[in-house]
């Protein structure tokens, strides 16, 4: 009785299992029907065995374990002529249905008593009955239907359909063991739920994880393909923007040579001409900060800018900046002031790009102030790594009294092209690329770019980096 109640709780469990996890593919059906099959087949064991011990005419049951166990081998042979392509899904479709026929024909057989004389339980507890001519043939076609479907497999053992010969073998062997004298129809029904397990293993295989396989396999693929392409639009923009630097160099020279030019002659008659270059002038000259800004993000993303780090002396630098900051902030009436609030002398970065980030930052600062202050503020810090290691930073924040950023857009202001549409006729002269390429360098300097803001009070920007100062770096070396 266990075997029964066993095999028809596996093949329940496996029919669960294969309609969950494929129940998109087609010949899972086939597969589903097999898996029933031999559910139902087990139960039957089960519940006619239960009969016989109640003493109840198991005959109803008896029934349905052998047109389950006819119904499996039907099942079965279709699963290997589909999966071995022999059968198109019509041809399936019909073999089962005179499978199918072909057992139901037997139902008024059973109902007028003429297949199941005799039933009982022998000493060991096997079901035990005696079979009429017509279920002999049935069940003998049923054993002729699995060594065919065995022989299939065997014969096309070196194409997928092998997954399925350790399956097949099984219910083979369980068929086989229900024409031994004993006729062992728990044992057979077990070996039929046993064979579930070979069949799942098998179908979740083809259908799920190969699938998942060459999934992974298709987007390794389009990642390498897109990097590739991402980095054939960097290099594209390279070329490009080279070739339209020296076109845009000789029109803003030009135009500033005319501007002279007509400047010191002093005609007054070509005053509307000389407006006019000034704005070819601002216009070619916004085209190359563009140009410059989409060359260096570019360079960014294709991981072909290099980072050239120097002991830079903080003193001299300072005052390089100063000295380009200083009548920027003076056009909005603004003050700027340097404050160094630590005793370092010099740093080890890259001047340039460092350079870069502050002029940005202190030029955004200027723009977006009138009558203010923008201050470079220096400082170090510590930065607790994890709970016991920590490491040296350097801050440089740049802090306006401007007009502020609005919480909402925050986030946002570090996107390529980004500007802010508001209210305030906040100028949008930029390229709306100077904060996203400015995080990119903090970032390959080894530190970060951050900023706090409220609308009408000001704005501060944070760059944070890691404090190697040449004589610290000399001695670690040491
Ligand atoms: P842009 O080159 O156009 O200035 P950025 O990437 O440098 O582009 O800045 C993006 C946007 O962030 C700006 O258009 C501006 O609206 C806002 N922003 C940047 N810095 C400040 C600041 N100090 N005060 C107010 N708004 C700012």
């Amino acid at each position: 009785m266990g075997f029964g109640l066993m095999g028809a709780v596996l093949s329940i469990a496996m029919l669960i299992l294969v309609l969950w996890q494929s129940h998109r593919h087609r010949d899972n059906q086939v597969m589903a029907g097999y898996l029933g099959s031999v559910f139902v087949w087990g139960a039957s064991i089960f519940l006619s065995r239960l009969c016989l011990l109640l003493g109840i005419n198991p005959q109803y049951f008896l029934f349905t374990t052998v047109f389950f166990m006819g119904l499996t081998s039907v099942f079965l042979f279709a699963v290997v002529c589909q999966q071995a392509g022999w059968l198109t899904k019509l041809w399936v479709r019909i073999a089962l249905g005179v499978g199918i026929l072909a057992r139901l024909v037997t139902i008024p057989l059973m109902l007028t008593g003429h297949m199941y004389a005799d039933s009982h339980l022998s000493p060991e507890g096997a079901v035990l009955y005696k079979l009429g001519p017509f279920e002999s043939t049935h069940t003998a076609i049923t054993n002729i239907l699995c060594l065919l479907s065995l022989i299939i497999i065997v014969k096309q053992r070196k194409t997928s359909l092998s997954a399925f010969f350790w399956g097949t073998l099984m219910v083979t062997l369980g068929f086989a063991s229900s024409f031994t004298p004993w006729r062992h129809y728990s044992l057979s029904s077990m070996l039929a739920a046993v064979s579930t397990l070979f069949f799942t293993a098998a179908i979740l295989k083809k259908h799920l994880f190969n699938p998942l396989h060459e999934a992974n396999n298709d987007l390794r693929v389009a990642k390498e393909l897109a990097e590739e392409a991402n980095k054939e639009k960097s290099r594209f923009l390279t070329r490009m923007s080279h070739e339209l630097r020296t076109p845009l160099n000789a029109i803003i020279g030009y135009t500033e040579l005319l501007m002279e030019e007509m400047q010191e002659a002093q005609r007054s008659t070509q005053l509307q001409t000389l407006s006019d270059l000034s704005k070819v002038g601002m216009a070619a000259r916004h085209l190359l900060a563009l140009i410059n800004d989409i060359l260096d993000l570019s360079r960014i993303e294709a991981q072909r800018l290099e980072i050239r780090a120097e002991a830079i002396p903080l003193s001299s630098f300072f005052a390089s900046i100063e000295a380009t900051i200083a009548p920027l902030a003076a056009k909005g009436n603004n003050s700027f002031r340097v404050d160094v609030q630590c005793s370092i002398d010099s740093v080890l970065s890259d001047p340039v790009r460092l350079r870069q980030i502050l002029i940005n930052l202190l030029g955004n600062a200027a723009k977006f102030t009138v009558d203010g202050t923008i201050t470079l503020a220096v400082s170090t810090e510590e930065q607790y790594l994890s709970k016991h290691t920590h490491r040296a930073m350097l801050l440089f924040r740049v802090i306006d009294t401007g007009i502020g950023i609005p919480k909402e857009r925050l986030s946002h202001i570090f996107e390529a092209f980004y500007q802010i549409q508001d209210e305030t006729g906040r100028s949008n002269s930029g390229t709306g690329l100077g904060l996203t390429i400015s995080r990119q360098l903090a970032r390959l300097l080894g530190g970060e770019l951050e900023v706090e803001s409220q609308v009408g009070k000001g704005s501060v920007f944070t760059l944070r980096l890691p404090l190697l100062s040449p004589d610290r770096l000399a001695k670690s070396a040491a």
